[in-house]
């Protein structure tokens, strides 16, 4: 059986050129394409497992990355956009034709990744940015709908893509969130 996690890892990981100097996002219409640009590289892009991350068609996970919310700008379109769910955390820009999501913003300015938008790096035009190195919320694609018999197989899976899977976040950046809470306690 074969195990798909994304289209755009199944096939393997694609290295970062490691100077991506960053790109245009692009939504799925086929005409009056919402196009946001992003300035820099990526950080921290994984495949994430949740159920409120935006998915293409027929993939299990989301391979979801952040950049700083200042280096993000819609530059075409952005009638097309809305907000999928005002009430999570994260707001969910999203084209409102083809359910793509464009970025995800926090608005609370107390969270600890406010700062940081949320974005799909298999939406840029351009190719290198930096490759997913984690999975993270891997439990969760059984909320979803893949059925629990099957989690050996994708565990293994993405061990053999070299995206180690965690089911929460992964521990950078579960010790970012801890240091912010205990930081945040203190004062
Ligand atoms: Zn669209
Ligand atoms: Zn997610």
């Amino acid at each position: 059986m074969t195990v798909h996690i994304h289209p755009s890892v199944d096939n393997g990981v694609k290295k970062g050129s490691g100077h991506f100097a960053g790109g245009t996002l692009v939504c799925k219409c086929k005409d009056k394409q919402v196009k946001v640009g992003v300035k820099g590289d990526v950080a921290h892009n994984h495949a994430c497992g949740c159920s409120q991350c935006w998915k293409p068609e027929g993939a299990v996970f989301s391979v979801i990355a952040v950049v700083p919310r200042e280096n993000v700008t819609v530059l075409e379109n952005g009638d097309k956009l809305h907000i999928v769910d005002p009430s999570k955390t994260i707001q969910r820009h999203a084209c409102k034709v083809c359910g793509t999501h464009m970025y995800g913003r926090i608005e609370n300015k107390a969270h600890p990744f406010y700062g940081l938008d949320f974005i799909h790096p298999e939406l840029f035009t351009e190719g290198g940015s930096a490759a997913p190195g984690f999975a993270a919320f891997v439990s969760s694609v059984i909320e979803t709908g893949v059925n629990p018999s099957e989690m050996p197989a994708i565990r293994a899976r993405l061990k053999e893509l070299g995206l180690e899977p965690y089911d929460c976040l992964s521990p950078v950046l579960m010790d970012a969130i801890a240091g912010h809470v205990a930081k945040a306690k203190a004062a």
